[in-house]
């Protein structure tokens, strides 16, 4: 039984007001609020386990090793990755498209070519911007159709046999579009390409199988999904991993260090965790996921679904000059708009005043925001946690801030 007003009392954070009203936190693809049960595992890890992960033989040492791997099983069931070498914790999202970027842009060559998509988040453009930079391979990106569903069939011409890799989102940050996976891993490695997936916006929102969509690189953070800041993972396939090089160094990733030799590194997935984690976030995270779980992704999933059906559709009766921008088929929970013409930044402002917090702006999605010919939206992302009362004062705000920015 999914329980909405039960499960808003597991997060402190929606009890804050704004203005001397309720709080409409509408800003979860930004980041989500965080449950009492997260909330405690990092307490409890700097209470009671705070100790460095593999160097000790002191048992709080060993318990907070412990801990960790046990969180990064926890990980490999969640995704259904085939092993747990195949779980890389990463800083988020961010550092784990980097560490592909660098690690395996390593293996390419000049002229070698990467195809990733005008909806992507700057996490997914710059760090193989900088690998174009550094070793001279050519970074392609494929249109998108009005209603911003990717252009499939241009995508797939963009493919030629000096494409290495094809990078692209599971679901945009700004369009909710859901890409089709499984459908573009199968055509990049039909073309000798592997295939890098951001994930950062799917695993907040949906079941996600690593052996199912066959992806071979899959990033996604903790903050966007209940769990703590600072804290992400990158899923490898391990043939892959095993073939390449460590991208940073430093302690916990070498197997011998020596001065005179070639230094060896530590087997998989440490060779690509330099230095301490943030193994207590490492830890609430396992509590994320296991929030995620006791709720069950399902009941979030449609729930979602059914506030963004509401809204989108009282938005579009009520609200005087509504433009949507995303308007796929089968998109999450995410809805991007302009008032008329009106600044996304003033439409922000003033939804603030009357207590709803959405986000303004490009979303690190400034070639996306050309593609459509504006600088910037506003965005609302909808959460477990928020209610049809939620999406009511959402809509009433946004009528009164379309008076008051008037035509
Ligand atoms: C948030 C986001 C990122 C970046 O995630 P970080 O947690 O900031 O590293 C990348 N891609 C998408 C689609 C995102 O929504």
């Amino acid at each position: 039984m999914f329980d909405v007003k039960a499960l808003r009392m597991e997060f402190p954070a929606l009890e804050r007001t704004l203005y001397g009203r309720p709080m409409v936190y509408l800003d979860n693809t930004a980041t989500s609020q965080t449950p009492r049960c997260v909330i405690d595992a990092v307490e409890s890890g700097y209470v009671s386990a705070k100790a460095n992960v593999h160097r000790g033989v002191h048992t709080l040492s060993q318990e907070a090793t412990a801990l960790q791997e046990a969180a990064r099983e926890r990980v490999r069931v969640y995704i259904n990755a085939a092993s747990a070498s195949e779980v890389i914790f990463t800083r988020g999202t961010t550092e784990a498209i980097n560490l592909v970027a660098s690690s395996y842009g390593s293996l390419l060559e000049s002229g070698d070519e990467v195809v990733i998509t005008v909806m992507e988040h700057h996490a997914d453009i710059v760090p193989w911007q900088l690998l174009a930079m550094r070793r001279g391979i050519v970074v392609k990106a494929a249109p998108l159709l009005p209603d911003g569903r990717l252009d499939l069939e241009a995508w797939k011409a963009l493919f030629t046999d000096r494409t290495r890799v094809a990078a692209f989102c599971h679901v945009s940050n700004v369009l909710g579009t859901v890409n089709p996976v499984r459908e573009m891993v199968d055509w990049a490695h039909s073309h000798g390409a592997v295939a890098v997936v951001d994930g950062a916006q799917a695993v907040p929102h949906a079941r996600v199988d690593m052996q199912e969509l066959g992806v071979d690189f899959y990033a996604f953070s903790a903050h966007k999904m209940y769990g703590p800041t600072g804290t992400g993972v990158l899923y490898g396939r391990e043939s892959l991993l095993e073939k390449m090089p460590p991208w940073q160094g430093g302690g916990e990733m070498i197997a011998h260090v020596s001065l005179t030799e070639p230094t060896t590194f530590a087997d998989l997935p440490y060779k690509f965790e330099a230095g301490t984690p943030d193994f207590v976030g490492i830890g609430a995270f396992s509590s994320a996921i296991d929030f995620i779980e006791r709720v069950g992704m399902e009941n979030i999933a449609a729930h979602e679904h059914e506030l963004l059906e509401y809204t989108t559709a009282r938005m579009l009766a009520e609200v005087p000059g509504i433009r949507l921008f995303g308007t796929a088929p089968g998109k999450d929970a995410v809805i991007s708009f302009l008032i008329g013409r009106h600044h996304h930044y003033d439409t922000g402002m003033l939804l603030d005043k009357l207590g709803v917090e959405v986000r303004t702006g490009h979303h690190c999605a400034q070639p996306l925001m050309k593609a459509l010919g504006i600088e910037g939206t506003v965005r609302a992302g909808f959460a477990a946690y928020n209610t049809r009362d939620e999406a009511d004062a959402f809509v009433a705000a946004l009528v009164r801030t379309a008076a008051i920015l008037g035509q």
